[in-house]
């Protein structure tokens, strides 16, 4: 195990942020760009959000033309680090038309697909929104609660959108507080069923590491779903911060090499115009 001060220390790259150019980002493009100089990272994959539920606070803030600009613009002021233009899709199956248009005709190095959103029998909630998470959680049980989340995750998997699956048990951030910390062998079928899909079509999960600067203490998701991932054929794995704020650029993507190596996978993925570019570990 890391000791507590290698945790948070920064790899040689980073596959999720979020600028300004989503709705929640409070640095700029340029801001990470420094940012990551002064860190000493080879490349910084934004991740900027996707939104296409009126309900979502995102909902029409995503304006390819300015990302594109503020990209390139970027890319001049810091030549040496390596910046990738991602996206992160919010996938909800009740329009899934909708949603995969965006992942083509579009500039992007590669696309996260996460599940933000589900919706269940007495209403709807953006889980990683805490002030949500009451509505959801109250009166549920942790299976009544999680199940719906891991159904509609299955559905992203199995829908073509996106290279990689993002923050792959984000239901627990709010939901640990309610019901302690997620074993996943507490829904080992579902989770396979979603890696296995992921596998099949060669895309990728991520290791993103917000959970371990959040509520669950550990990455989303944790070692044992990597190595479920690797025993059904996955091969492509990313790392990412998913920081909101260039003072996490990076924060424990250390960490999570570490796990992918522990998991048995010998390189990691980066992107370039939707292809797959392995890094050895
Ligand atoms: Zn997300
Ligand atoms: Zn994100």
């Amino acid at each position: 195990m890391p000791t507590e001060s290698a945790r948070g220390r920064p790899g040689p790259f980073d596959l999720h942020v979020h600028s300004t150019c989503s709705v929640d980002g409070k640095s700029s493009v340029e801001e990470y760009a420094r940012q990551a100089k002064a860190l000493g990272l080879a490349e910084v994959g934004f991740c900027e959000h996707v939104d296409l539920d009126p309900r979502d606070i995102g909902y029409g803030y995503m304006d390819p033309g300015r990302y594109t600009r503020e990209i390139t613009a970027a890319r001049a002021a810091v030549p040496d680090v390596r910046l990738l233009q991602g996206v992160e899709i919010t996938y909800q199956s009740g329009i899934e038309h909708t949603v995969l248009e965006w992942q083509e005709d579009h500039p992007w190095d590669y696309v996260v697909a996460s599940v933000h959103m589900v919706e269940y029998a007495d209403g709807w909630a953006i889980i990683s929104e805490p002030g949500a998470m009451g509505a959801y959680f109250a009166g549920h049980s942790q299976r009544q609660a999680y199940g719906p989340y891991f159904t509609e995750l299955l559905r992203a998997a199995q829908s073509g959108l996106g290279d990689v699956l993002g923050h792959l048990d984000l239901v627990k951030r709010f939901g640990v507080r309610q019901y302690g910390p997620l074993d996943p062998a507490a829904f080992e079928e579902e989770i396979r069923q979603v890696l296995r899909a992921a596998a099949q079509r060669g895309m990728g999960l991520e290791i993103n590491t917000s959970g371990l600067r959040q509520s669950p203490g550990e990455p989303y998701p944790a070692l044992t779903v990597l190595r479920w991932f690797r025993g059904l054929g996955g091969e492509v794995i990313t790392v990412g911060s998913d920081a909101h704020h260039a003072d996490d650029l990076g924060r424990g993507t250390s960490e999570a090499l570490d796990m992918a190596r522990e998991a048995g996978f010998r390189a990691v993925a980066t992107f370039e115009e939707r292809r797959v570019k392995w890094i050895d570990l």
